[in-house]
């Protein structure tokens, strides 16, 4: 295998292997093993062990072959110039609902930039099409375990897909999918919904095609297509409405329902264990809340966009927001509350899940095993354990900015509330002076006008504190951003 990028020496940690070798910025790493080093994963891979061999080539041009006996995991004590030791790969598609193509012009480069890497995909939760991966690719997935591997399937028809995503071989990546299934790698799918191209009978048709992947196809989220104003020359695509959105969550909440009851009816024939049923129960509620979360969303984005739109929100779509307003009360003293926020959160609980099937695998490694099986078991309990704790830190900080947030809004919404007060008393002042003939119609026209929009920056921002008392009440709704493709 091939690999164009060169590992040019950056940095050497003091008192290391590698200063001990004399290694200096500027050599360059021609192979590990014997191997060429195809990227940081390979490094790693072929790194962690107690003897290595490594050709380096020195600045003067000299190759030298180093061995190496060290601890397992004990680094050499390199860096390199490219952390990543390859080039990201970049998709070979020409998607019709394409985000990067919408964007507008004249941005910073790399924002143009239509990455799909698999390793991306590990190191940074972005989705890939799988469309630019050869058998080799899938191959190196399942040899380091690279997992979840987040997968844009978009529809599990192949012509549509090829259609879709206006590449010729799109269609065909259901053996990989398939391959990194029968692996055990864990994948998390989604679904741009493009109204009349992907939705109705089709989505109704991916999801039950997807639903052979479980339990190692992990989630499916259903994304409606984002369209900006910047699509000249793209295929045309319609916005869904809010009647098309219902739909759609109907026809979600049909299959995830229908799933758990399926995954229950196997877990009580012996077919699937507790675990995975958990997961799926879990992922279920998990679901639940984000769906939540969207209808309350929608209904804000509608009453923004009727306001552009000049219409009133409750004349159009019969909308009553109640602006009554009460400061939010911890339930309990911070740390008591974080405690048992970390313990209902969905995001946690499936860590903890993976943190104890990593456990129970490595535990018991059966004698058969190969070298490698058993320290890809060690690798992965160890990175179940990194995750958990990495995970119950982050939604840790983020219920605490939440909390901050909701403090600064209530002050926020203190002062909206005094600017109401002021309007509706100058608004007051103005009518009194027009009939003392002191200040003319247009006066008072202006006051009412200052009433309206003091009212209605005080209802946005009650909206939103309503929004975030909600999302800070289900802390597994908190920090989950997934990088959509
Ligand atoms: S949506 Fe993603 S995969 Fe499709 S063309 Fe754009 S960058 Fe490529």
């Amino acid at each position: 295998m091939k690999n164009k990028t060169k590992h040019i020496i950056k940095t050497i940690e003091p008192g290391s292997i590698a200063e001990e070798l004399e290694l200096e910025p500027g050599d360059e790493l021609l192979r590990v093993n014997g191997e060429i080093i195809e990227d940081v994963f390979d490094y790693h891979f072929q790194t962690n062990d107690t003897y290595l061999e490594l050709t380096i080539r020195k600045k003067d041009g000299e190759e030298w072959d180093l061995e190496i006996e060290k601890e397992y995991d004990e680094e050499i004590g390199i860096t390199f110039e490219n952390e990543f030791m390859d080039q990201y790969r970049s998709c070979s598609n020409n998607c019709i609902f394409c985000f990067i193509d919408q964007m507008p012009p004249g941005m910073r480069p790399t924002l143009y930039f239509k990455d799909d890497d698999s390793r991306l995909s590990f190191l940074q939760g972005n989705y890939i099409t799988l469309t630019n991966m050869s058998d080799h690719d899938i191959d190196r997935i399942i040899r380091y375990h690279l997992a979840p591997i987040n997968i844009s399937f978009q529809t599990t028809n192949p012509e549509l897909r090829c259609k879709m995503l206006h590449n010729r071989f799109a269609g065909n990546i259901f053996p990989k999918v398939q391959r990194l299934y029968e692996a055990g790698i864990e994948m998390n799918g989604q679904i741009v919904l493009c109204k009349g191209y992907n939705d109705g009978a089709e989505l109704e048709r991916s999801i039950s095609d997807l639903s052979k992947y479980l339990p190692h196809l992990k989630s499916v989220s259903v994304v409606p297509v984002g369209l900006s104003k910047y699509r000249d020359g793209l295929a045309p695509l319609e916005p869904f409405t809010r009647e098309d959105a219902k739909e759609v969550l109907a026809t979600i909440h049909k299959w995830q329902k229908k799933l758990y009851e399926q995954g229950q009816e196997k877990n009580r024939l012996g077919l699937l264990s507790k675990y995975n049923l958990n997961q799926l129960e879990i992922a279920a509620k998990q679901a639940q809340d984000n769906v939540a979360l969207l209808e309350t969303s929608m209904e804000q984005l509608y009453i923004k966009l009727n306001d552009l739109m000049g219409e009133k929100a409750d004349a159009r779509f019969e909308y009553v927001y109640d602006v009554t307003y009460t400061p939010y009360k911890l339930s309990l003293p911070m740390e008591q509350y974080l405690n048992a926020a970390l313990k209902k959160d969905l995001t946690i609980q499936l860590k903890e899940l993976a943190l104890d099937s990593a456990k129970f695998t490595k535990n018991y490694v059966g004698e058969s095993n190969t070298r490698l099986d058993s320290n890809t078991q060690e690798y992965n309990y160890d990175t179940a354990k990194r995750n958990l704790k990495t995970a119950k830190t982050d939604k840790e900080m983020a219920i605490r900015n939440a909390y901050l947030q909701l403090q600064q809004m209530e002050t926020q919404i203190t002062s909206a509330q005094s600017s109401l007060t002021k309007a509706q008393a100058d608004y007051r002042a103005a009518q009194i002076n027009l009939r003392a003939g002191n200040v003319t119609k247009t006066a008072v026209e202006q006051a009412e006008m200052g009433v309206v929009s003091a009212q209605n920056s005080l209802n946005q921002l009650i909206y939103n504190y309503d929004m975030l008392v909600f999302t800070f009440e289900n802390p597994s709704l908190l920090g989950n951003t997934a990088q959509a493709q």
